[in-house]
């Protein structure tokens, strides 16, 4: 593998709490080099799971978190003006389709669907990447592999992957671990003692209920990590919730109200 992936190896192992057969599933995944879906809503884990994956089968990992700007060039490249004139440069895609690493597209939703149409190339059996204003044809190296994750709950008519897209991948469903799973998680991530992880993860159970109901999504893991951190600093627990699990959801103050009165119940 090329030293210009060196900066997108995973030194350290990540940690990784695995919740059912992912690890494997993914492995053999990997080995037949399956585009893969990690399907699930925000905070549940599925970025700390690809790291996790790429660090165990010793990979670089070039993530791109895409947005509705984002353009098939900032995936593929561009031609960039210099002081000796024009020189290309490769796009986080091209480069991982390049060199060999693994790709990650957070959130491949959010970009327009003309942009997601060039990774399509890449994720049948020829493997290839045009690069049309280079005139260039990349082939895959043998090590890339392409990741999506996607949340199901967002999606709309007018953000949706097109069938012709999900169609290419296989998918993990991904969601908030069970409520021992995410207990060990939340102790181990901010170093707050058990008993208050438990009642944390109590406490987004009881708003993950709500959703639909007045709430867009559930408190996530990424949230109680928040809140489980500003404790391990000291800040007082009803301030901390307040701050990381109740005051970002939601603007509503019948709902607030109703969740200030749930972190009440455990605290
Ligand atoms: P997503 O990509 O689904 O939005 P992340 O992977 O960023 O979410 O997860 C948010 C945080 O939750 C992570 O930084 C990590 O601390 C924690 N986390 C969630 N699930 C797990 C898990 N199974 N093992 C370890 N950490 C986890």
């Amino acid at each position: 593998m090329s030293e210009t992936l060196d900066a997108y190896r995973i030194a350290a192992q990540p940690y990784y709490r695995c919740v059912a057969d992912e690890v494997a599933l993914f492995e053999a995944a990997y080995s037949v080099r399956m585009p893969m879906m990690l399907k699930g809503p925000t905070g549940c884990g599925k970025t700390r799971f690809v790291e996790y994956m790429a660090w165990k089968l010793s990979k670089p990992l070039i993530t791109v978190a895409c947005n509705e700007d984002m353009t098939a060039s900032d995936l593929v490249g561009r031609y960039l003006l210099d002081a000796n004139g024009t020189r290309w440069q490769d796009g986080p895609l091209a480069m991982a389709a390049r060199h060999g690493a693994i790709c990650y597209l957070d959130e491949v939703v959010e970009a327009r669907q003309d942009t997601t149409v060039v990774i399509h190339p890449l994720t049948d059996n020829r493997r290839v990447l045009p690069l049309e204003k280079k005139g260039e044809l990349i082939k895959a190296h043998p090590d890339f592999q392409i990741v999506i994750s996607y949340n199901p709950g967002y999606q709309s008519l007018m953000k949706d992957l097109k069938q012709s897209t999900k169609q290419r991948f296989g998918a993990l469903d991904f969601n908030y671990p069970d409520h021992a799973i995410e207990v060990e998680i939340v102790a181990h991530e901010t170093g707050v003692q058990p008993d208050v992880a438990d009642k944390l993860v109590g406490i987004a159970e009881r708003a993950r209920n709500l959703k639909g109901h007045g709430l867009d999504e559930g408190i996530s893991t990424r949230m109680l990590i928040y809140a489980g951190s500003l404790i391990a600093q000291g800040v007082a627990v009803q301030a901390a919730c307040r701050v990381a699990l109740v005051r970002p959801i939601t603007d509503d103050p019948d709902m607030r109200d109703a969740l200030d009165a749930a972190v009440s119940t455990f605290f």
